[in-house]
């Protein structure tokens, strides 16, 4: 048997040739990166976690309409995807002041923003990601007017989508990240969102207690991040059986 070609290796996932051209075996790992890889670790159980929760979420923006590269879940820790030329962007959308607009912008953690704010971010880690404008992107061509508003209009109805199912659970979707891919049909060509939509990528507070169940619980020593992650599948019923596979198994005599 052919051992499969590996494409790309990330922090979080490993890309694989899938089965038929034009597709992609996406892997999720358990490793755990923050602050642009300084601070590193293990957390068993996360890639498992991610992968039926990034399934969840693009599935049902498959479901309304909202294009995205997901086909179908392989196993606990792979997905099929369709291959995208990724946009080298970094799509952030905001809800609520938390983190860098916190820092940046000197806003009160929390504060409700006076309507979702889309921004751009470079991807480029060995400059950190560094946030970008309109005139940016259209001059070093990353993408095109058209594209930009094409990538906006996505943003805001993934975030229409992901804020309602989340309220839904009693949890508010403070922020998140997404990436956009291009698919090309014939002469044609369309935006997908692509990578993965999970709690490694958004802020998510429980609605009452404001407690973090996303990757802030890592980035801030907040406590045990598979347990914040588990909450949310729990809650979206994801994990109706609460099986995810953790330490090592018990050997009973
Ligand atoms: P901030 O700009 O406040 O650091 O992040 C805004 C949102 O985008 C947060 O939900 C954060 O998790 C997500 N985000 C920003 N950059 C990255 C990144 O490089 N990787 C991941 N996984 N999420 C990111």
């Amino acid at each position: 048997m052919a051992r499969r070609k590996k494409i790309y290796e990330g922090k979080a996932k490993i890309l694989y040739e899938g089965p038929e051209p034009g597709t992609i075996v996406q892997y999720f790992k358990d490793d755990a990166t923050a602050f642009n890889a300084e601070k590193r670790d293990v957390i068993e159980g996360k890639g498992v976690l991610n992968n039926r929760l990034s399934e969840y979420f693009m599935s049902g923006l498959n479901d309304i309409g909202v294009p995205t590269h997901f086909i179908k879940r392989i196993n606990m820790r792979e997905q099929l995807v369709r291959s995208v030329e990724i946009i080298p962007l970094e799509v952030v959308v905001r809800n609520t002041a938390a983190g860098s607009i916190s820092k940046r912008l000197g806003i009160a953690e929390g504060t409700a923003l006076p309507r979702p704010i889309v921004e751009f971010y470079y991807k480029d880690d060995a400059l950190g990601d560094p946030m970008v404008s309109e005139e940016h992107i259209i001059a070093f061509g990353w993408a095109s007017q058209q594209d930009m508003d094409d990538m906006v209009a996505l943003a805001l109805r993934v975030n229409d989508f992901l804020s309602g199912i989340m309220m839904g659970v009693g949890i508010k979707l403070v922020d998140f990240k997404i990436e956009i891919g291009r698919i090309w049909e014939g002469d044609f060509m369309r935006l997908v969102v692509a990578d993965e939509i999970s709690p490694d990528c958004c802020r998510l507070w429980d609605a009452k207690t404001g407690q973090k169940l996303d990757k802030d619980v890592f980035r801030r020593d907040l406590g045990n991040l598979a347990d914040a992650y588990t909450e949310v599948a729990r809650r979206l019923g994801v994990l109706p059986e609460n099986n995810v596979p953790r330490g090592k198994p018990t050997l009973i005599n």
